[in-house]
Protein backbone atom coordinates (compact mmCIF):
# COMPACT_ATOMS: atom_id res chain seq x y z
CA UNK A 1 0.00 0.00 0.00
CA UNK A 2 1.55 3.83 -0.91
CA UNK A 3 1.68 6.03 1.86
CA UNK A 4 -1.07 7.31 3.83
CA UNK A 5 -1.78 10.71 2.23
CA UNK A 6 -0.60 10.17 -1.49
CA UNK A 7 -3.26 10.42 -4.32
CA UNK A 8 -3.93 6.14 -4.07
CA UNK A 9 -4.00 6.20 -0.59
CA UNK A 10 -5.29 9.36 0.95
CA UNK A 11 -5.47 10.06 4.34
CA UNK A 12 -9.01 9.38 5.57
CA UNK A 13 -10.41 11.64 8.28
CA UNK A 14 -13.60 11.24 10.79
CA UNK A 15 -14.84 14.51 12.00
CA UNK A 16 -17.42 13.79 14.56
CA UNK A 17 -19.94 16.95 14.75
CA UNK A 18 -20.74 19.52 11.95
CA UNK A 19 -20.45 22.63 14.34
CA UNK A 20 -17.69 25.49 12.99
CA UNK A 21 -14.58 23.09 15.19
CA UNK A 22 -15.41 20.18 12.75
CA UNK A 23 -15.71 22.75 9.74
CA UNK A 24 -12.40 24.65 10.64
CA UNK A 25 -10.79 21.72 11.26
CA UNK A 26 -11.37 20.06 7.73
CA UNK A 27 -10.28 23.83 6.46
CA UNK A 28 -6.83 23.45 7.76
CA UNK A 29 -6.22 19.91 6.19
CA UNK A 30 -7.55 20.50 2.94
CA UNK A 31 -5.36 23.76 3.14
CA UNK A 32 -2.34 21.42 3.22
CA UNK A 33 -1.41 20.51 -0.43
CA UNK A 34 1.53 18.50 0.06
CA UNK A 35 -1.13 15.62 0.79
CA UNK A 36 -4.53 13.90 -0.40
CA UNK A 37 -7.02 14.11 2.23
CA UNK A 38 -10.64 12.88 2.52
CA UNK A 39 -12.66 14.27 5.60
CA UNK A 40 -16.44 12.07 6.55
CA UNK A 41 -18.22 14.48 8.62
CA UNK A 42 -20.86 13.04 11.17
CA UNK A 43 -23.62 14.67 12.78
CA UNK A 44 -26.33 13.44 14.78
CA UNK A 45 -28.58 16.14 13.87
CA UNK A 46 -29.79 15.30 9.63
CA UNK A 47 -28.17 19.55 9.64
CA UNK A 48 -24.86 20.69 9.21
CA UNK A 49 -23.50 23.74 11.50
CA UNK A 50 -23.85 22.86 15.19
CA UNK A 51 -24.23 26.17 16.99
CA UNK A 52 -24.42 28.52 14.16
CA UNK A 53 -27.58 26.98 13.54
CA UNK A 54 -28.81 26.10 17.14
CA UNK A 55 -26.99 28.09 19.09
CA UNK A 56 -26.44 31.61 17.38
CA UNK A 57 -29.58 34.11 18.49
CA UNK A 58 -32.00 34.48 15.05
CA UNK A 59 -31.95 37.71 15.14
CA UNK A 60 -27.91 37.91 14.70
CA UNK A 61 -28.32 36.64 11.17
CA UNK A 62 -24.84 38.42 9.97
CA UNK A 63 -23.04 36.02 12.46
CA UNK A 64 -25.04 33.13 10.76
CA UNK A 65 -23.13 34.22 7.14
CA UNK A 66 -20.14 32.20 8.34
CA UNK A 67 -22.03 29.03 6.92
CA UNK A 68 -21.32 30.62 3.60
CA UNK A 69 -17.34 29.15 4.06
CA UNK A 70 -18.48 25.80 5.58
CA UNK A 71 -20.20 25.21 2.45
CA UNK A 72 -17.77 25.99 0.09
CA UNK A 73 -15.70 23.49 2.24
CA UNK A 74 -19.23 20.97 2.24
CA UNK A 75 -19.26 20.82 -1.19
CA UNK A 76 -15.84 19.90 -2.14
CA UNK A 77 -15.19 16.25 -3.61
CA UNK A 78 -13.11 15.11 -1.07
CA UNK A 79 -15.78 15.74 1.70
CA UNK A 80 -18.82 13.89 2.55
CA UNK A 81 -21.49 14.54 5.34
CA UNK A 82 -23.39 11.91 7.14
CA UNK A 83 -25.99 13.42 9.14
CA UNK A 84 -28.42 12.24 11.20
CA UNK A 85 -25.87 9.31 12.59
CA UNK A 86 -25.12 9.27 15.75
CA UNK A 87 -21.63 8.10 17.64
CA UNK A 88 -22.20 5.59 19.59
CA UNK A 89 -25.89 4.93 18.76
CA UNK A 90 -25.78 4.55 14.98
CA UNK A 91 -21.51 3.86 14.53
CA UNK A 92 -19.20 3.26 17.32
CA UNK A 93 -15.61 4.72 17.99
CA UNK A 94 -14.48 1.19 17.31
CA UNK A 95 -15.96 1.21 13.36
CA UNK A 96 -14.51 4.97 13.09
CA UNK A 97 -11.04 2.95 14.10
CA UNK A 98 -11.92 0.01 11.41
CA UNK A 99 -12.70 3.15 8.88
CA UNK A 100 -10.22 6.12 8.99
CA UNK A 101 -6.85 7.48 9.91
CA UNK A 102 -7.69 10.10 12.24
CA UNK A 103 -10.81 10.56 14.46
CA UNK A 104 -11.54 14.29 15.63
CA UNK A 105 -14.06 14.91 17.86
CA UNK A 106 -15.98 18.18 17.57
CA UNK A 107 -19.23 17.54 19.66
CA UNK A 108 -19.50 20.99 21.74
CA UNK A 109 -20.72 21.19 24.77
CA UNK A 110 -24.24 20.22 24.94
CA UNK A 111 -25.85 20.50 27.96
CA UNK A 112 -25.75 23.21 31.02
CA UNK A 113 -23.37 24.11 34.10
CA UNK A 114 -26.04 22.92 37.39
CA UNK A 115 -26.68 25.86 39.82
CA UNK A 116 -26.87 24.37 43.53
CA UNK A 117 -29.12 26.39 44.92
CA UNK A 118 -32.81 25.17 46.83
CA UNK A 119 -35.85 25.44 44.72
CA UNK A 120 -33.80 25.11 41.43
CA UNK A 121 -35.73 21.92 39.94
CA UNK A 122 -39.16 24.32 40.47
CA UNK A 123 -41.39 24.60 37.55
CA UNK A 124 -40.93 27.39 35.24
CA UNK A 125 -37.05 26.85 36.07
CA UNK A 126 -35.00 25.96 32.96
CA UNK A 127 -31.78 25.75 31.64
CA UNK A 128 -30.88 28.97 29.14
CA UNK A 129 -29.58 26.61 26.96
CA UNK A 130 -33.01 24.35 26.45
CA UNK A 131 -35.04 28.10 25.73
CA UNK A 132 -32.17 28.61 22.84
CA UNK A 133 -32.04 25.04 21.59
CA UNK A 134 -35.93 25.72 21.42
CA UNK A 135 -36.31 29.19 20.16
CA UNK A 136 -33.51 28.34 17.37
CA UNK A 137 -35.91 24.91 16.21
CA UNK A 138 -33.78 22.12 17.86
CA UNK A 139 -35.52 19.39 17.07
CA UNK A 140 -34.77 17.19 20.61
CA UNK A 141 -36.26 20.52 22.09
CA UNK A 142 -39.14 22.08 20.16
CA UNK A 143 -41.40 20.35 22.20
CA UNK A 144 -40.06 21.78 25.14
CA UNK A 145 -42.84 23.90 27.19
CA UNK A 146 -41.86 27.13 28.40
CA UNK A 147 -44.51 29.17 30.13
CA UNK A 148 -44.41 32.51 28.62
CA UNK A 149 -47.71 33.75 30.05
CA UNK A 150 -45.71 34.45 33.31
CA UNK A 151 -45.29 38.57 33.99
CA UNK A 152 -41.61 38.69 35.15
CA UNK A 153 -38.64 36.01 34.26
CA UNK A 154 -35.21 36.46 35.75
CA UNK A 155 -32.45 35.42 33.89
CA UNK A 156 -29.26 34.38 36.02
CA UNK A 157 -25.61 35.08 34.70
CA UNK A 158 -24.50 38.13 32.47
CA UNK A 159 -22.89 36.42 29.92
CA UNK A 160 -23.68 36.68 25.56
CA UNK A 161 -26.24 33.57 26.35
CA UNK A 162 -27.47 35.66 29.02
CA UNK A 163 -28.26 38.73 26.78
CA UNK A 164 -29.24 36.48 23.77
CA UNK A 165 -32.12 34.97 25.92
CA UNK A 166 -33.19 38.34 27.70
CA UNK A 167 -33.09 39.90 24.20
CA UNK A 168 -35.54 37.12 22.49
CA UNK A 169 -37.85 37.59 25.44
CA UNK A 170 -38.29 41.45 25.10
CA UNK A 171 -38.34 41.54 21.03
CA UNK A 172 -41.05 42.50 19.38
CA UNK A 173 -42.94 40.34 16.48
CA UNK A 174 -41.95 42.31 14.14
CA UNK A 175 -38.56 42.38 14.85
CA UNK A 176 -38.67 38.44 15.51
CA UNK A 177 -40.55 38.52 11.97
CA UNK A 178 -36.67 39.51 10.55
CA UNK A 179 -35.31 36.39 11.95
CA UNK A 180 -34.97 32.47 11.57
CA UNK A 181 -36.63 32.14 14.54
CA UNK A 182 -38.48 28.50 14.81
CA UNK A 183 -41.70 29.56 13.69
CA UNK A 184 -43.78 28.13 16.79
CA UNK A 185 -41.55 30.13 18.61
CA UNK A 186 -42.40 33.11 16.76
CA UNK A 187 -46.20 32.47 17.36
CA UNK A 188 -45.55 31.65 21.19
CA UNK A 189 -42.92 34.82 22.26
CA UNK A 190 -45.20 36.97 20.16
CA UNK A 191 -48.48 35.77 22.57
CA UNK A 192 -45.95 36.46 25.37
CA UNK A 193 -47.28 38.06 28.68
CA UNK A 194 -44.03 38.49 29.77
CA UNK A 195 -43.12 42.59 31.20
CA UNK A 196 -40.12 42.41 33.32
CA UNK A 197 -36.95 40.89 32.52
CA UNK A 198 -34.23 40.63 35.11
CA UNK A 199 -30.49 40.00 34.11
CA UNK A 200 -28.25 39.15 37.28
CA UNK A 201 -24.63 39.76 37.43
CA UNK A 202 -23.00 38.22 40.49
CA UNK A 203 -19.70 40.97 39.78
CA UNK A 204 -19.70 44.20 39.23
CA UNK A 205 -19.69 46.00 35.56
CA UNK A 206 -15.97 45.49 35.31
CA UNK A 207 -16.57 41.81 35.49
CA UNK A 208 -19.26 41.67 33.17
CA UNK A 209 -18.69 38.49 30.56
CA UNK A 210 -21.09 40.12 27.91
CA UNK A 211 -19.18 41.78 25.30
CA UNK A 212 -19.77 45.51 24.45
CA UNK A 213 -21.92 44.86 20.86
CA UNK A 214 -24.04 43.03 22.43
CA UNK A 215 -24.69 45.09 25.73
CA UNK A 216 -25.24 48.05 23.45
CA UNK A 217 -27.85 45.95 21.45
CA UNK A 218 -29.99 45.98 24.67
CA UNK A 219 -30.55 49.78 24.74
CA UNK A 220 -31.72 49.51 21.07
CA UNK A 221 -34.78 47.03 21.63
CA UNK A 222 -38.08 48.70 20.13
CA UNK A 223 -39.87 47.31 22.60
CA UNK A 224 -38.24 47.61 25.39
CA UNK A 225 -36.64 49.97 27.68
CA UNK A 226 -33.51 48.71 29.32
CA UNK A 227 -31.94 49.88 32.76
CA UNK A 228 -29.26 49.80 34.93
CA UNK A 229 -29.99 50.74 38.54
CA UNK A 230 -27.49 54.02 39.28
CA UNK A 231 -25.73 52.71 42.24
CA UNK A 232 -24.95 49.09 40.06
CA UNK A 233 -23.46 51.14 37.87
CA UNK A 234 -20.84 52.52 40.16
CA UNK A 235 -17.94 50.81 40.46
CA UNK A 236 -16.31 49.34 44.13
CA UNK A 237 -12.77 50.49 45.20
CA UNK A 238 -11.16 47.36 43.51
CA UNK A 239 -12.58 47.46 40.56
CA UNK A 240 -12.00 51.22 40.13
CA UNK A 241 -8.25 50.33 41.21
CA UNK A 242 -8.00 47.77 38.64
CA UNK A 243 -9.31 50.33 35.71
CA UNK A 244 -5.49 50.63 34.90
CA UNK A 245 -5.43 47.33 33.53
CA UNK A 246 -8.29 46.94 32.05
CA UNK A 247 -8.31 46.18 28.09
CA UNK A 248 -10.90 47.90 26.47
CA UNK A 249 -14.01 45.82 26.32
CA UNK A 250 -13.89 46.22 29.75
CA UNK A 251 -13.72 49.74 29.55
CA UNK A 252 -16.50 50.02 26.93
CA UNK A 253 -18.75 47.47 28.73
CA UNK A 254 -18.62 50.19 31.91
CA UNK A 255 -19.48 52.78 29.48
CA UNK A 256 -22.49 51.36 27.75
CA UNK A 257 -23.59 50.53 31.84
CA UNK A 258 -23.64 53.98 32.94
CA UNK A 259 -25.01 55.29 30.15
CA UNK A 260 -28.01 52.96 30.57
CA UNK A 261 -28.14 53.95 34.25
CA UNK A 262 -28.10 57.57 33.19
CA UNK A 263 -30.84 57.06 30.88
CA UNK A 264 -34.83 57.22 31.61
CA UNK A 265 -37.62 55.25 31.18
CA UNK A 266 -39.13 55.63 27.92
CA UNK A 267 -42.29 54.06 28.46
CA UNK A 268 -41.85 51.46 26.08
CA UNK A 269 -43.94 47.77 27.15
CA UNK A 270 -41.29 45.64 28.57
CA UNK A 271 -38.57 46.37 30.71
CA UNK A 272 -34.98 44.70 31.31
CA UNK A 273 -33.32 45.58 34.27
CA UNK A 274 -29.67 44.21 33.92
CA UNK A 275 -28.44 43.83 37.85
CA UNK A 276 -25.08 44.16 39.31
CA UNK A 277 -23.28 42.03 42.47
CA UNK A 278 -26.30 39.98 43.48
CA UNK A 279 -27.15 36.03 43.36
CA UNK A 280 -29.67 34.08 43.60
CA UNK A 281 -29.83 32.04 46.90
CA UNK A 282 -32.85 30.27 46.73
CA UNK A 283 -36.04 29.81 44.51
CA UNK A 284 -39.47 29.73 46.20
CA UNK A 285 -42.31 27.81 44.89
CA UNK A 286 -46.28 28.01 45.57
CA UNK A 287 -48.27 24.99 46.38
CA UNK A 288 -48.44 23.68 43.04
CA UNK A 289 -44.43 23.78 42.80
CA UNK A 290 -44.47 26.48 40.66
CA UNK A 291 -42.12 29.29 41.06
CA UNK A 292 -43.41 32.61 42.42
CA UNK A 293 -40.18 34.44 44.02
CA UNK A 294 -36.39 34.16 43.76
CA UNK A 295 -34.08 35.47 47.20
CA UNK A 296 -31.30 37.10 46.13
CA UNK A 297 -28.33 38.26 48.43
CA UNK A 298 -26.25 41.52 47.65
CA UNK A 299 -22.09 40.64 47.26
CA UNK A 300 -19.20 42.17 47.49
CA UNK A 301 -16.03 41.63 45.96
CA UNK A 302 -12.79 40.63 47.20
CA UNK A 303 -9.37 40.08 45.20
CA UNK A 304 -7.91 36.60 45.27
CA UNK A 305 -4.24 35.69 45.01
CA UNK A 306 -4.21 35.37 41.72
CA UNK A 307 -5.67 38.84 41.07
CA UNK A 308 -9.41 37.92 40.35
CA UNK A 309 -12.16 39.55 41.77
CA UNK A 310 -14.52 37.17 43.38
CA UNK A 311 -17.83 37.79 44.54
CA UNK A 312 -18.76 37.56 47.99
CA UNK A 313 -22.12 37.76 50.23
CA UNK A 314 -22.87 40.35 52.38
CA UNK A 315 -26.02 40.01 54.67
CA UNK A 316 -28.46 42.14 52.82
CA UNK A 317 -30.73 40.23 51.23
CA UNK A 318 -34.15 40.80 48.51
CA UNK A 319 -37.04 38.80 47.35
CA UNK A 320 -38.26 39.68 44.03
CA UNK A 321 -41.41 38.24 42.14
CA UNK A 322 -40.68 36.37 39.27
CA UNK A 323 -42.42 33.14 37.65
CA UNK A 324 -40.02 32.01 35.07
CA UNK A 325 -35.99 31.44 35.79
CA UNK A 326 -33.57 30.81 32.80
CA UNK A 327 -30.06 29.89 34.58
CA UNK A 328 -27.13 31.23 32.10
CA UNK A 329 -23.87 30.58 33.89
CA UNK A 330 -22.37 28.46 30.99
CA UNK A 331 -22.76 25.34 28.96
CA UNK A 332 -21.17 21.80 29.49
CA UNK A 333 -19.76 18.95 27.36
CA UNK A 334 -20.68 15.37 27.51
CA UNK A 335 -18.48 12.38 27.71
CA UNK A 336 -18.32 10.40 25.01
CA UNK A 337 -18.38 6.49 25.30
CA UNK A 338 -14.69 5.07 25.10
CA UNK A 339 -13.18 8.79 24.74
CA UNK A 340 -11.09 9.61 28.03
CA UNK A 341 -13.20 12.95 29.47
CA UNK A 342 -12.00 15.30 32.42
CA UNK A 343 -15.18 15.41 34.40
CA UNK A 344 -14.46 18.76 36.37
CA UNK A 345 -13.92 20.71 33.49
CA UNK A 346 -15.93 18.85 31.34
CA UNK A 347 -14.09 18.39 28.11
CA UNK A 348 -11.92 15.46 26.02
CA UNK A 349 -8.76 14.97 27.80
CA UNK A 350 -6.27 16.39 25.77
CA UNK A 351 -3.14 18.39 24.56
CA UNK A 352 -3.48 20.89 22.21
CA UNK A 353 -5.95 18.83 20.51
CA UNK A 354 -4.66 15.31 21.29
CA UNK A 355 -6.99 12.93 23.29
CA UNK A 356 -4.87 11.61 26.16
CA UNK A 357 -5.40 8.30 27.75
CA UNK A 358 -6.62 8.90 31.85
CA UNK A 359 -3.87 6.43 33.04
CA UNK A 360 -0.63 6.78 31.35
CA UNK A 361 -1.35 11.60 30.01
CA UNK A 362 0.14 9.54 26.59
CA UNK A 363 -1.66 10.89 23.01
CA UNK A 364 -3.98 8.23 22.13
CA UNK A 365 -3.21 7.22 18.86
CA UNK A 366 -5.39 8.72 15.84
CA UNK A 367 -7.54 10.35 18.06
CA UNK A 368 -8.39 14.42 18.08
CA UNK A 369 -10.82 17.20 19.62
CA UNK A 370 -11.27 20.52 18.69
CA UNK A 371 -13.78 23.30 19.97
CA UNK A 372 -15.55 23.74 22.86
CA UNK A 373 -15.47 20.32 23.68
CA UNK A 374 -11.34 20.18 24.18
CA UNK A 375 -11.23 23.99 25.74
CA UNK A 376 -14.48 24.41 27.22
CA UNK A 377 -17.28 26.67 26.12
CA UNK A 378 -16.04 29.87 25.75
CA UNK A 379 -15.20 32.28 22.87
CA UNK A 380 -17.17 33.40 19.65
CA UNK A 381 -17.47 31.26 16.36
CA UNK A 382 -13.96 32.94 14.98
CA UNK A 383 -12.21 31.48 18.30
CA UNK A 384 -12.76 27.94 17.05
CA UNK A 385 -10.41 28.59 13.81
CA UNK A 386 -6.95 28.77 15.68
CA UNK A 387 -8.43 26.27 18.22
CA UNK A 388 -8.47 23.93 14.78
CA UNK A 389 -5.80 24.66 13.18
CA UNK A 390 -3.73 23.30 16.57
CA UNK A 391 -5.64 20.31 16.42
CA UNK A 392 -5.23 20.24 12.67
CA UNK A 393 -1.59 20.95 12.58
CA UNK A 394 -0.90 18.17 15.55
CA UNK A 395 -2.62 15.95 13.16
CA UNK A 396 -0.69 16.65 10.23
CA UNK A 397 2.44 16.47 12.23
CA UNK A 398 1.58 12.74 13.93
CA UNK A 399 1.20 11.78 10.15
CA UNK A 400 4.05 12.97 9.47
CA UNK A 401 5.88 10.70 12.19
CA UNK A 402 4.04 7.52 10.68
CA UNK A 403 1.32 7.96 13.87
CA UNK A 404 -1.75 6.79 12.43
CA UNK A 405 -4.63 4.02 12.89
CA UNK A 406 -4.07 1.26 10.77
CA UNK A 407 -8.08 0.92 9.56
CA UNK A 408 -9.14 -2.59 8.28
CA UNK A 409 -11.38 -0.67 5.43
CA UNK A 410 -9.68 2.45 4.57
CA UNK A 411 -11.86 2.74 1.42
CA UNK A 412 -14.29 5.16 1.37
CA UNK A 413 -17.04 2.81 -0.24
CA UNK A 414 -16.69 0.49 3.25
CA UNK A 415 -17.95 3.25 5.03
CA UNK A 416 -20.77 4.47 2.64
CA UNK A 417 -21.80 1.01 2.67
CA UNK A 418 -21.76 0.98 6.92
CA UNK A 419 -23.44 4.17 7.11
CA UNK A 420 -25.75 2.42 4.44
CA UNK A 421 -26.71 -0.60 6.39
CA UNK A 422 -27.00 0.90 9.98
CA UNK A 423 -28.77 4.13 9.07
CA UNK A 424 -29.91 4.01 5.74
CA UNK A 425 -31.63 7.38 6.47
CA UNK A 426 -28.65 8.90 6.89
CA UNK A 427 -28.76 12.82 5.12
CA UNK A 428 -25.83 13.60 2.99
CA UNK A 429 -24.88 17.26 2.37
CA UNK A 430 -26.76 17.08 -1.41
CA UNK A 431 -29.70 16.14 0.83
CA UNK A 432 -28.83 19.45 2.98
CA UNK A 433 -28.50 21.39 0.23
CA UNK A 434 -32.51 20.48 -0.74
CA UNK A 435 -33.38 21.10 2.70
CA UNK A 436 -31.71 24.56 3.01
CA UNK A 437 -33.55 25.57 -0.52
CA UNK A 438 -36.99 24.29 0.87
CA UNK A 439 -36.09 26.18 4.47
CA UNK A 440 -35.31 29.29 2.46
CA UNK A 441 -38.29 29.30 -0.03
CA UNK A 442 -40.87 28.65 3.12
CA UNK A 443 -38.89 31.90 4.30
CA UNK A 444 -39.95 33.47 0.94
CA UNK A 445 -43.30 32.92 1.30
CA UNK A 446 -43.56 34.08 4.78
CA UNK A 447 -41.64 37.14 4.45
CA UNK A 448 -38.68 35.77 6.82
CA UNK A 449 -34.74 35.05 5.81
CA UNK A 450 -36.16 31.07 6.46
CA UNK A 451 -38.79 28.98 8.36
CA UNK A 452 -36.79 25.94 9.72
CA UNK A 453 -37.33 22.54 9.32
CA UNK A 454 -37.85 21.72 13.56
CA UNK A 455 -38.57 17.88 12.69
CA UNK A 456 -36.40 15.18 11.75
CA UNK A 457 -39.64 13.20 10.07
CA UNK A 458 -40.09 16.02 8.67
CA UNK A 459 -36.85 17.25 7.29
CA UNK A 460 -36.99 12.98 6.10
CA UNK A 461 -40.03 13.36 4.35
CA UNK A 462 -39.08 16.15 2.89
CA UNK A 463 -35.80 14.27 0.85
CA UNK A 464 -38.02 11.06 0.84
CA UNK A 465 -36.56 9.34 2.78
CA UNK A 466 -39.57 8.46 5.87
P1 LIG B 1 -20.05 32.95 29.89
O1 LIG B 1 -19.64 34.04 28.96
O2 LIG B 1 -18.99 32.15 30.54
O3 LIG B 1 -20.98 33.64 31.01
C1 LIG B 1 -21.43 32.93 32.11
C2 LIG B 1 -22.11 33.87 33.08
O4 LIG B 1 -22.61 33.09 34.16
C3 LIG B 1 -21.16 34.90 33.69
O5 LIG B 1 -21.86 36.11 33.89
C4 LIG B 1 -20.82 34.25 35.03
O6 LIG B 1 -20.44 35.15 36.03
C5 LIG B 1 -22.16 33.65 35.38
N1 LIG B 1 -22.06 32.63 36.41
C6 LIG B 1 -21.28 31.53 36.43
N2 LIG B 1 -21.51 30.80 37.54
C7 LIG B 1 -22.45 31.48 38.25
C8 LIG B 1 -23.09 31.25 39.48
N3 LIG B 1 -22.81 30.19 40.21
N4 LIG B 1 -24.01 32.17 39.91
C9 LIG B 1 -24.31 33.26 39.17
N5 LIG B 1 -23.72 33.52 37.98
C10 LIG B 1 -22.81 32.64 37.53
O7 LIG B 1 -20.99 31.87 29.18
P2 LIG B 1 -22.17 31.99 28.12
O8 LIG B 1 -22.96 33.22 28.26
O9 LIG B 1 -22.85 30.67 28.19
O10 LIG B 1 -21.39 32.05 26.73
C11 LIG B 1 -20.50 31.04 26.28
C12 LIG B 1 -19.56 31.61 25.23
O11 LIG B 1 -20.29 31.84 24.02
C13 LIG B 1 -18.95 32.93 25.65
O12 LIG B 1 -17.61 32.99 25.25
C14 LIG B 1 -19.79 33.94 24.88
O13 LIG B 1 -19.13 35.16 24.64
C15 LIG B 1 -20.07 33.17 23.61
N6 LIG B 1 -21.27 33.71 22.96
C16 LIG B 1 -21.09 34.73 22.10
C17 LIG B 1 -22.19 35.33 21.52
C18 LIG B 1 -21.99 36.48 20.58
O14 LIG B 1 -20.87 36.71 20.13
N7 LIG B 1 -23.01 37.25 20.26
C19 LIG B 1 -23.48 34.88 21.81
C20 LIG B 1 -23.63 33.83 22.71
C21 LIG B 1 -22.51 33.26 23.28
P3 LIG B 1 -18.89 35.33 36.41
O15 LIG B 1 -18.29 36.16 35.33
O16 LIG B 1 -18.94 36.00 37.72
O17 LIG B 1 -18.28 33.95 36.48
Amino acid sequence: MSQIGSETNPLRVAIVGAGPAGFYTAERLFKEKSIHVTVDMYDRLPTPFGLVRNGVAPDHQKIKSVTKIFDRLARKPEFRFFGNVELGTDVTVEDLRDHYHQIVYTTGAQTDRHLDIPGIDLKNSHPATDFVAWYNGHPDFRDYEFDLSQESVAVIGIGNVAVDVARILCRTREELMETDIADYALEQLSQSKVKEVYMLGRRGPAQAAFTPPEAKELGEMAGADAVVLPEEAELDPLSQASLADADRGTMRNIEIIQELAARKLSGKPKKLTIRFLVSPTELIGNEDGEVVAMRLVKNELYQTETGTMRPRATDQVEEIPVGLVFRSIGYRGVPIKGVPFHERWGVILNEKGRVLDAASNEPVLGQYTAGWIKRGPSGVIGTNKPDAVETAECMLADLAEGKTLAPTHPEQEAVADLIQSRKPTFVSYDDWVKLDELELAAGVEAGRPRVKFTRVDDMLKALGKA
